[in-house]
């Protein structure tokens, strides 16, 4: 391919704009032509297409969200969307289109392949919830936000023996949960991957408390349920002074982390490379720190894994 498009779709995560400067730069590299579609798939349809030059993407690589802006777009889910998408990528000379989001985004640049419009899909989501790669673009930095958050409320936790209930993002994934959950030495970790009964959990930590414990963390994955809920119960339970914290967006902004700007600049550099060989249709991914890709539908299909050996863990070292 001598001409390519770049879109980032769906929820926004720190570490995208790496992941496109990336794109870019690796784009002209091999004497390709760029273009990037801003607003997402809506932009696509309305055709919001750009050129880009290497100066596009100067000073992006430690900013969060996403210089591409990012969109929803429910027209996008029908056909006659993505043939919108399809006629204007053709307008343009545009042979492959990479496209850097969620689960949602890889359906839709499936669809966009199967349709005979060949993509490449880029994981880029807090979430750490797309199946064909260990890690996503975002994750590391939203975790790191996370910890930050749970340490200063460890302080006061201990200053004025409380429990603080902490109800981080992941509606089907516990992947920040359970990795802040460990790394800030949460008592109990409540991930949508793992049942437990919030009795139970109130009536451990009850028994810590008639041990002598002073405070305890819990932090709950708002796909388990709110962090009010969990507060409100264990509080019935325990009778302990019980404070809630939702961190909500503070987990998609800020600056990526060196991890998050590595893995977005291997993944956006590893797709061109798969256009540039002309094969569209893929996910690409990084398992042990090896970069692989898959077919796009086969990668959609497999379940996400999350590691149950670090929820194993977190509860022993948590006793
Ligand atoms: P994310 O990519 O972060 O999971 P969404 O689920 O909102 O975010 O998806 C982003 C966009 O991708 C949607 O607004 C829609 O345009 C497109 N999309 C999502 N699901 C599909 C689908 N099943 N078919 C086609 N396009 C889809």
């Amino acid at each position: 391919m001598k001409r390519i498009g770049v879109l980032t779709s769906g929820g926004d995560a720190p570490g995208m704009n790496a992941a496109v400067r990336a794109v870019v730069r690796k784009a002209i590299y091999h004497d390709m032509e760029i273009y990037g579609v801003f607003g997402g798939y809506a932009g696509l349809m309305s055709g919001n297409i750009k050129k880009l030059e290497l100066g596009s993407v100067g000073d992006i690589i430690h900013r969060g969200g996403t210089f591409l802006q990012s969109a929803r777009s429910e027209e996008f889910k029908t056909k006659e969307g993505r043939q919108k998408g399809i006629e204007q990528l053709k307008k343009h000379g545009i042979e492959g289109l990479v496209v850097i989001g969620g689960d949602g985004s890889y359906r839709g640049a499936m669809l966009l392949t199967e349709e005979g419009f060949p993509c490449v899909g880029v994981p880029g989501t807090i979430d750490n919830d797309i199946p064909g790669t260990e890690f996503t673009i975002g994750f590391d930095t939203a975790v790191n936000t996370v910890i930050d958050a749970v340490d200063k409320i460890r302080d006061t936790a201990s200053s004025h023996e409380r429990t603080f209930v902490i109800e981080v993002m992941g509606r089907n994934a516990g992947d920040i949960a359970l990795w802040a959950g460990l790394a800030g030495g949460a008592e109990t970790i409540l991930i949508p991957e793992a049942e437990q009964d919030i009795q139970e959990i109130a009536q451990r930590l009850k028994n810590g408390q008639e041990r002598g414990k002073k405070h305890s963390i819990i932090i709950v994955a708002e796909g388990v349920m709110s962090g009010y809920e969990a507060g409100k119960q264990i509080e019935e339970v325990t009778k302990m002074d019980t404070r809630v914290t939702v961190l909500g967006h503070v987990q998609r902004g800020g600056t990526p982390t060196v991890t998050d700007r590595v893995l977005a600049s291997r993944l956006g550099a590893r797709a061109v490379e798969l256009l540039l060989n002309n094969t569209g249709g893929r996910a690409v991914g990084i398992e042990n720190n090896q970069l692989v890709d898959y077919d796009i539908i086969e990668a959609l299909a497999m379940p996400h894994k999350i590691d149950l050996d670090i929820y194993k863990l977190s509860k022993e070292l948590s006793i």
